[in-house]
C-alpha cells in the first residue's frame, strides 16, 4: 500500500501533463510531444475516412501516400507546449469558465491540447479537433490575434462536446435545417478527392432546399477542384478546396450523388439565398452544420450582441439546458 502511494506521488510530480479545470469534471490537459504523437495516429472517425487527396495534400506531394506514411508524418509534426502558450490557454479557460459551466455541458473528463508544426496539414494556419483533443498549428499560434485564438478555442470545445454527445447532434443541426442520415456513398474517384474535415469527418448530413425546379435534397461537400496536388503551388489542404452542396438521391437504400457526365451535380451554396435563409447569417463559416453550430456556440458563450439570427443561439441554449 505504501509502495502504491509512493508510486502515485511519483506520477503526480513527474507527469508531463499540466492540467487546469475547464468546467466541473473536465480538465484541460497539455500533451507533450510523446503523448501527442501517440494520439494523432489513432484510428478515429477522421482516420477511418481520409482520402488519397487528404494524404498527399498533407505531405504536399503529387504521389500516392499510404496511411502508414501519413501517420508517420502526423507523428513527426507534434511539438511540446512552451510555458507561455500554456499560460495563455489557462487564461482562456478561466475567462470562460462561468459561461461554460452555466451551460451544463456534458464534456469528457479531459480535453487534451496538442501543438503541431502545421506541416501535417500542408503548412497552413488552422486549429481542429480529433477525439477529445484540440490541435493548434504553430502557424495559427504565431500568426493569429489572441482574440481569434480564444474564440477558436471555444469553437473547438463545441466539436469535442458534439463528438462526445453524438445523439445530441441532430437536435442542434435541425435548428439550421439539417438532418442526419446514412453516410453518403461516393463513386471511388470522388471519394478519393474529397477533403476530410477532422471536425466533421462523416458525410451524413442532408437538407432539402427549395429551387426553381422544386425541392431538392442536398449534402454539404468539400473537395479538391484539382484532384492531384500541384507541388508548384502553395496551399496544403486548402490548395484547391471547394465547398459545395451535392444534389443527392436515395437508391437501393443508399444515399448517392446525382451524377451528370461523370461529375456529381453541385450547387454553389454561397450564391443560394434559400441556403442562407436556412442556416442564418450569424457566421459565414458554413461548410458543414457542425461548423455552423460551433461558430454559433462561440457567440453563445461570448455573449455576442446584435446577431442577425439570435434565435439560433436561443434554441441552442435551450437544448443545452434541456428546456426544449
Ligand atoms: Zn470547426
Amino acid at each position: 500500500m505504501r509502495f502504491i502511494k509512493a508510486f502515485f506521488v511519483f506520477i503526480a510530480i513527474f507527469t508531463p501533463l499540466r492540467a487546469i479545470e475547464l468546467i466541473d469534471g473536465t480538465e484541460l490537459v497539455f500533451a507533450d510531444s510523446a503523448a501527442a504523437a501517440a494520439l494523432v495516429i489513432t484510428d478515429d472517425d477522421y482516420m477511418q475516412r481520409i482520402s488519397a487527396y487528404d494524404r498527399s495534400a498533407s505531405l504536399r506531394t503529387d504521389r500516392e501516400v499510404s496511411v502508414a506514411e501519413y501517420k508517420q508524418h502526423l507523428a513527426r509534426n507534434v511539438r511540446n507546449w512552451p510555458d507561455s502558450l500554456k499560460t495563455m490557454f489557462e487564461q482562456f479557460a478561466r475567462n470562460h469558465h462561468a459561461q461554460l459551466q452555466a451551460l451544463q455541458l456534458n464534456l469528457p473528463g479531459k480535453i487534451i491540447l496538442i501543438h503541431t508544426s502545421g506541416d501535417e496539414v500542408g503548412g497552413v494556419s488552422v486549429a481542429y479537433t480529433r477525439m477529445n483533443t484540440i490541435v493548434y498549428t504553430d502557424l495559427m499560434l504565431a500568426g493569429a490575434p489572441k482574440a481569434a485564438l480564444e474564440n477558436t478555442f471555444i469553437h473547438e470545445i463545441f466539436h469535442v462536446y458534439s463528438r462526445h454527445n453524438r445523439d445530441m447532434r441532430s437536435r442542434f443541426y435541425e435548428i439550421i435545417g439539417f438532418e442526419i442520415g446514412p453516410e453518403l456513398t461516393l463513386p471511388q474517384d470522388w471519394f478519393e478527392r474529397h477533403i476530410t474535415n477532422p471536425d466533421a469527418p462523416e458525410m451524413n448530413c442532408y437538407a432539402t432546399l427549395p429551387t426553381e425546379e422544386g425541392a431538392v435534397r442536398v449534402a454539404p461537400f468539400i473537395y479538391a477542384t484539382r484532384p492531384v496536388y500541384d507541388v508548384s503551388k502553395p496551399g496544403g489542404i486548402f490548395q484547391s478546396l471547394s465547398f459545395v452542396l451535392l444534389r443527392v438521391e436515395e437508391k437501393n437504400g443508399q444515399i448517392i450523388p446525382i451524377m451528370e457526365k461523370g461529375r456529381p451535380l453541385m450547387i454553389n451554396a454561397y450564391k443560394t439565398p434559400a441556403f442562407w435563409k436556412m442556416v442564418g447569417t450569424n457566421t459565414n463559416y458554413v461548410i458543414h452544420p457542425e461548423e455552423i453550430m460551433a461558430s454559433n456556440f462561440t457567440f453563445l458563450v461570448t455573449g455576442k450582441k446584435d446577431l442577425p439570427n439570435p434565435e439560433i443561439i436561443e434554441k441552442m441554449k435551450k437544448i443545452f439546458l434541456n428546456k426544449q
